[in-house]
């Protein structure tokens, strides 16, 4: 028995878990910092983990999600001032990225993404029998993000992936270059904009412009401003005119019940994810302005920086019981990027990488 070709499939490479790393470390996990998937350091909202309590409580685990789905759908809906159909709620932002692949995809159609970039547009792609290729960010250029840089890579892809804010860059576009590569692409490629760090950055959300562009879909999630990562629940805001294609590409109640009461408890407590969006902000300050090593300026909740040997510099690190991301596999071998852990982990992590830079850099 053989499984299709999956040669030119690369596995994702995640992050590493805090377990996983004190079991080797034979440390106690609490006495790690993890800030090497962008998560948040605050963890979720009270209310969001009283509503997932609840919820097993009294409605029990074993009836399939309705009401929590339409629910959420609604609320989410009001928040961004679409109707409920635009909304298609996933199992986190990827699940959203799966389904637009199996909507749009026909097998051999292209996609173009940014490279460096999040792996998961071309895993997706792949998986829908589609290619990929990339647009590159120049990190002599600040790895900045532009309509030019896009348009002139294009080759009439039926998707084009944008990133904004960038991970792991954490550069944007502006809201003129998402106008300009909307226009100026062809009239059957649906562009698609990565908002996942969207809550952290100080743009307004493209979503206001779906209504005003067929080609366009908007990402978000719950899992960094809201802390539920764990839970896996985001969705896509995409336009009216083939938002009801949801139905017939979406996996039966994947976007699970719990998930959805959390995220609805989560929309409901703005205290939480405004102290999340201040600690990240005021994070990425901080590590911009103490860390010794060139950094770019982020509007995500994580900071780039150039280090020199990225994988030396995240395993000392890692010894030292600050976990952070060797950005390697998102070919920066020379880069790593800092979570914006709070102010205690942040001052933490700075600290111990300054160190470990000073070591690195007095050695032969
Ligand atoms: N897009 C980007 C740019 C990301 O970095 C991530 C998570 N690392 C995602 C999407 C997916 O997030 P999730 O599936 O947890 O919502």
């Amino acid at each position: 028995m053989q499984t299709r070709d999956l040669s030119s499939h690369s596995p994702y490479v995640p992050g590493r878990g805090i377990e996983e790393v004190a079991r080797d470390l034979g440390m106690d996990p609490d006495e790690l910092i993890k800030l090497s998937s962008n998560e948040n350091p605050h963890g979720s909202s009270p209310k969001a983990a009283a509503a997932v309590i609840d919820a097993t409580e009294t409605t029990g685990l074993h009836v399939y999600p309705k009401a929590s789905h339409t629910d959420l759908t609604a609320a989410i809906a009001d928040q961004w001032d679409v109707a409920a159909e635009q909304v298609w709620l996933t199992p986190g932002a990827d699940g959203a990225i799966d389904l637009l692949s199996r909507a749009f995809l026909e097998p051999g159609d292209g996609i173009l993404e940014p490279d460096p970039g999040f792996s998961y547009y071309s895993m997706s792609a792949r998986y829908h029998h589609g290619t990929a290729r990339t647009y590159d960010l120049s990190k002599a250029a600040e790895f900045a993000q532009t309509a030019e840089l896009v348009l002139e890579a294009y080759e009439g892809e039926r998707m084009v992936y944008l990133t904004t804010p960038h991970n792991p860059t954490g550069s944007e576009f502006s809201r003129e270059a998402i106008e300009t590569i909307a226009d100026g692409v062809d009239e059957h490629t649906l562009v698609v904009i990565d908002e996942a760090y969207g809550e952290y950055s100080q743009r307004p959300s493209s979503i206001e412009l779906v209504d005003d562009h067929e080609n366009l879909a908007v990402l978000r999630t719950f899992s960094k401003a809201y802390g539920l990562a764990g839970l896996r629940i985001g969705y896509a805001v995409v336009p009216s005119e083939w938002a009801d294609a949801y139905a017939r590409v979406n996996t039966p109640f994947a976007a699970n019940d719990l998930a959805c009461r959390a995220a609805l408890a989560a929309l409901d407590d703005q205290t939480h994810v405004e102290r999340s969006i201040e600690t990240a902000r005021w994070a990425r300050g901080y590590m911009r302005e103490n860390l010794d090593a060139k950094t770019w300026d982020s509007a995500g909740n994580f900071v780039l920086a150039d280090v020199g040997d990225a994988e030396t510099v995240a395993a000392r690190s890692q010894a030292r019981g600050v976990i952070i991301r060797d950005c390697t596999s998102f070919g920066l071998p020379e880069c790593v990027r800092i979570s914006c852990g709070t102010e205690a982990e942040t001052k933490t992590a700075v600290e111990t990488l300054n160190t470990i830079l000073a070591e690195v850099s007095v050695q032969p």
